[in-house]
């Protein structure tokens, strides 16, 4: 015990010890407010306060959670499994799945991640004859989920104008077609979860028994719904403490209200308040900088961060030519932080926006840097793998529309798009799934879909039975997703990830406390479909680590990059238009990004960006004049750039101009090859190199120095 709590500053150990009362631990970036909470669920069970049974912990992704479980078994010898730790929708989802028939829900109830639930909403304005471009889908979805997040149905959703009204009639319709499919979104996990509890009394009052001390993490970031979630089961009694940081809220745009805070400080917490100030993380230029940074927001609680760690290094500060030569700064620098001894996964390389991963990624990738990307498309997000998913959760849910529709001609069965709609439309008139319209069509649309009904049948009976990884590869062999990927040209990465796809089902299968109710299947779903909306990073092996700042929200680093740092780009764009709030956001990602780095920090910008095919001329982010000169080193650009990249040379529409005057697109003649036409240029100066295309010659990289190229 004494080891338990050894390694704590006072206010750690008062906040950790704290007697069974409402608490609130308001804490800066890095000091220990996660390694505060998982201490005090050790300290409440090792002192025989609360059981294991009796202890909820909300986290901010399935991995914290796990991480906690693993680090409660280390220090407490009781049994840390099937402890209720976890996210919100993991949590809900468990809830739901034990009280299935309760909330309402069939027992294999699926959930749809929001690529599904996009493609539900398109596929519903399609049948309903509503214009999309009027009632963009993305918008749609957007404005259904911010309902559900705030407890609002569409049966009391507010309408002032008939545009509103039809968006309304759509959020309807959207809710009967997913209880007629069976199948939920992640806000419905949550709003169908707190409508349970809220109904069923003695439901309800069995929760509010049960959880004696309920812990949140990240409380910043929690919604009005899982506010009201958590007041709800805290009703019986159970004590509420919750660790967060107002200056990094950074989902405020999804909902998320700081001021949860205030409230929870006026309803609960009281004067149990505690403040931590001593940062363990970084050293001191980085966390000045950070202090800096977030000062120009106006509304904050107020902390001081202080570290005892040294000033460290200041941090590097480079403007590139362009984010190509931007990568290869950042790639060089690995490199050469890793021959210094530096390990892969200790290196974060952040970006504002997705998009700016694929030059870093090409670049990391030329050079031969193992390189790992988080909340991109990640593995369960994969074109063969949601394929995969698709038939495994008919078999588990013939009513999931959207699992019929992405399987029912992949690999093609001659279904025509024609069909399908007919399909749909009975479908719709007979208010039934596609499954089961499936046996009114006639023709040849009757032959084939019908035997595609047959396929999924036969792939019921024949996996029956069968342990979870065998039914995972049966189907996948089958259903003729595996023959299909072996004769497409570029199908063996999709059969390793589908092999993949197996493995994960043996782990899931040996990891026996995962099974919940339902069978393994659904339970596999489940993880699949949760995983997949998670945006937070995990460890790579002995890889560098890429990923937007938002999925870097509670890790930390040895050594981070923050790349992009361009007006427009971070802060981002869409944030003007929201006036200073949407500044003040953006600030707290900054904030955020600045104080995942423990020991060094580079601050990178490029004069020229291509994004969305599009080259920009960039001005460097107002946040780089926000952090004091005297922290920062720049970093001299080499006299000329290392290359600027050719834009014009396919889709991007620009024609780059390099030193000597020529440009994509212009003709030139040489004295060998004959009449080209320019496609790329590179470097200037003497370095200058263009790419021609010589026609039946074919293409030529030339130095401008040496080829004597006659512009036409
Ligand atoms: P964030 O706001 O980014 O989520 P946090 O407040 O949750 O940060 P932690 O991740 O819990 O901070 O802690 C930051 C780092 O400091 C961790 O590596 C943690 O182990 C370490 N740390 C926390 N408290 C102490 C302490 N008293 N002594 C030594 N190290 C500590
Ligand atoms: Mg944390």
């Amino acid at each position: 015990m004494s080891d338990l709590l050894a390694n704590l500053n006072p206010p750690q150990l008062q906040a950790v010890t704290l007697p069974p009362v409402h608490a609130l631990i308001l804490a800066g970036a890095g000091s220990g407010k996660t390694r505060v909470l998982t201490t005090r669920i050790a300290w409440l069970m090792s002192t025989n306060q609360v059981g294991p049974h009796g202890i909820l912990a909300v986290t901010f992704t399935n991995k914290a959670a796990k991480e906690m479980i693993a680090r409660l078994s280390a220090v407490v010898p009781i049994n840390t499994r099937g402890m209720w730790i976890g996210t919100f929708h993991g949590l809900c989802n468990r809830l739901l799945r034990a009280h299935y028939r309760e909330a309402g829900l069939p027992q294999t109830f699926q959930i749809l991640d929001s690529a599904d639930q996009l493609a539900m909403v398109k596929r519903l304005l399609k049948n309903l004859n509503v214009d999309d471009e009027k009632y963009p889908p993305r918008e749609l979805c957007h404005f259904i989920n911010a309902h559900k997040e705030q407890g609002v149905r569409a049966a009391q959703a507010e309408a002032y104008d008939n545009y509103t009204q039809k968006r309304v009639e759509l959020y309807a319709e959207y809710e009967n077609q997913c209880n007629r499919e069976g199948v939920v979104d992640f806000a419905e996990l949550l709003l169908r979860c707190f409508e349970l509890l809220q109904r069923n009394e003695p439901l309800r009052r069995h929760y509010q028994e049960r959880f004696r001390a309920i812990l949140v993490d990240e409380f910043q970031d929690t919604n009005k719904l899982q506010y009201a979630w958590l007041q709800l089961l805290a009703g019986g009694g159970a004590k509420v403490f919750a660790v967060g940081d107002d200056d990094q809220s950074i989902y405020a745009f999804r909902g998320a209200e700081v001021g949860n805070m205030r409230d929870f400080e006026r309803d609960y917490a009281g004067d149990n308040i505690i403040r931590l100030e001593q940062n363990y993380r970084s050293h001191g230029n980085i966390l000045a900088a950070a202090n800096a940074l977030i000062k120009n927001n106006r509304e904050r609680l107020g902390k001081n961060l202080w570290t005892d760690a040294g000033a460290g290094e200041p941090i590097r500060a480079f403007e590139a030519w362009s984010d190509l030569d931007e990568a290869r700064f950042v790639v060089e620098e690995i490199r050469e932080l890793v021959r210094d001894g530096v390990a892969p996964t200790q290196i974060a390389l952040l970006y504002r926006s997705n998009a700016q991963s694929r030059v870093l990624e090409n670049e990391l990738f030329t050079k031969n840097v193992p390189y790992k990307v988080y909340g991109g498309l990640r593995f369960f997000e994969r074109q063969e793998i949601k394929h995969a998913l698709a038939y495994l959760r008919l078999l588990g849910n013939p009513d999931d529309d959207t699992a019929f529709l992405r399987v029912v001609n992949f690999p093609t069965r001659g279904i025509g798009a024609r069909s399908l709609e007919n399909l749909q439309a009975t479908a719709h008139q007979c208010n039934s799934s596609l499954y089961n319209a499936a046996a009114s069509l006639t023709g040849k649309a009757g032959q084939t879909v019908g035997a595609f009904i047959r396929l999924i049948e036969q792939l019921r009976v024949e996996t029956e039975g069968l342990p979870l990884p065998e039914m995972v590869e049966h189907v996948i062999e089958k259903s003729g997703l595996a023959q299909h990927y072996r004769t497409e040209k570029e199908g063996q990465e999709r059969l390793e990830n589908l092999d993949e796809l197996i493995n994960a089902a043996a782990t899931f299968v040996d990891d026996e406390g995962a099974i919940g109710e339902g069978g393994a299947l659904v339970s596999f779903l489940t993880l699949a479909s949760l995983e997949a909306g998670e945006h937070q990073a995990g460890e790579g092996q002995e890889a560098v680590q890429l990923m937007s700042v938002h999925a870097a929200k509670g890790l930390e680093f040895d050594v981070v990059f923050i790349t992009g740092l361009e007006q427009g780009l971070f802060p981002h764009e869409n944030s003007v238009s929201q006036g200073r709030d949407g500044l003040e956001e953006e600030r707290r990602l900054m904030y955020v990004a600045v104080t995942r780095a423990r020991q060094r920090l580079y601050v990178t910008c490029a004069q020229t960006r291509m994004l969305h095919g599009q080259t920009r001329y960039c001005v460097p982010s107002s946040f780089l004049d926000e952090i004091p000169e005297e922290l920062l080193k720049k970093l001299n650009k080499k006299a000329a750039p290392a290359a600027t990249p050719a834009y014009g040379s396919f889709g991007g529409g620009y024609a780059e101009t390099n030193s000597s005057g020529l440009r994509v697109g212009q003709s030139v003649e040489h004295a060998r090859f004959g009449v080209g036409v320019i496609v790329a240029t590179e470097g200037r100066g003497a370095d200058a190199r263009v790419q021609v295309n010589f026609g039946a010659a074919g293409m030529k990289w030339l130095a401008l120095e040496y080829a004597k190229l006659t512009p036409l």
